[in-house]
């Protein structure tokens, strides 16, 4: 006398329950990834090069474009290396 029903094992989990273990994964890794990472709270003054004008993250380097026009920074942060092998 068995108590499980004949396809309990072999049975797939409920689709809806893999798609909330998937966002709360995404959720739990892209906050575990914003507490390591840097901020970006610290920024140098202005700095204009060549053609192009930024701000320096002054923990990690990274640079975000600035408008000398409106005085705002704008767009995302990037990494110097890499517009530096863009340009070449
Ligand atoms: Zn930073």
């Amino acid at each position: 006398m068995s108590t499980l029903e004949p396809g309990f094992l072999s049975a797939s989990p409920p689709s809806d329950l893999f798609e909330l273990d998937h966002q709360y994964l995404t959720t739990v890794r892209y906050f575990a990834n914003r507490l390591s990472s840097c901020w970006h709270l610290e920024l140098s003054r202005p700095f204009t090069r060549g053609q192009e004008t930024y701000r320096a993250c002054l923990r990690c380097g990274m640079h975000r474009r600035f408008d000398i026009k409106t005085w705002k920074s704008s767009g995302r942060f990037y990494s110097p290396s890499v517009e530096r092998r863009a340009r070449i």
